[in-house]
């Protein structure tokens, strides 16, 4: 069965395991490095980033000792989607970061948190994308400022770009899981049977 690990540091947890669940995938909350890796090998076939606090998800990854092995997980190939904090965490520079803020920098994109402004600006809107037009929530979301040749843009609002992909990395600035929207996550569940596919 597919297994798809869902960081449960910090942040909007269960909404993506309540998603994922009812796609009908195994779903794995990672906290620690041996729930990332075992014995054999990565014991998840996926990922997911949820939304949260960035600069909070990112202390604690380095507390728990998971912020290397997850980047490198990452960097090998794991298929992972990243929303909003999570695409935060997953960008190669971030504009704005809380003192000592780091990211694991995977994602070939420059981020600018809370681009959109204060809590007063989130909204729950129809958003056209590259999958179709996708209901979802923005909460103090951040955009993609500039993003490297590789990276394809999946969407975005008014002018800022706030959906991305570069292979199996896909990064959104926005809440699918809120509103139960499902493109997102069976994109990466694609994704993730690409992958053992060509295994
Ligand atoms: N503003 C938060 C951050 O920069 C992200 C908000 C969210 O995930 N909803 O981490």
């Amino acid at each position: 069965m597919t297994t798809v690990g869902v960081l449960a540091l910090q942040g909007g947890v269960r909404e993506h395991e309540r998603l994922l669940e009812s796609l009908g995938v195994g779903v794995a909350p990672l906290r620690t490095p041996s729930d990332l890796t075992g014995p054999d090998g990565l014991r998840v076939d996926g990922v997911v980033l949820p939304g949260g606090e960035s600069s909070t998800i990112d202390r604690l990854l380095r507390t728990f000792g998971l912020f290397e092995p997850l980047r490198a997980a990452i960097a090998g190939g794991l298929p992972t989607l990243g929303t909003c904090a999570g695409l935060v965490l997953l960008a190669r520079r971030v504009l704005d970061p809380a003192p000592g803020q780091q990211s694991l920098a995977v994602l070939d994109v420059t981020v600018r948190r809370n681009a959109f402004g204060p809590q007063v600006d989130s909204a729950e809107t129809d958003l056209a994308t590259a999958y179709g037009s996708a209901r979802v929530a923005f909460i103090r979301a951040p955009m993609v400022a500039a993003q490297g040749t590789g990276v394809q843009v999946l969407a975005r609002r008014g002018d800022a770009v706030v959906a991305v992909r570069q292979g199996a990395i896909t990064g959104i600035a926005f809440h699918p899981e809120l509103t139960g929207e499902p493109l997102f996550h069976r994109r990466l569940l694609d994704d993730v049977e690409g992958r053992v596919q060509a295994a």
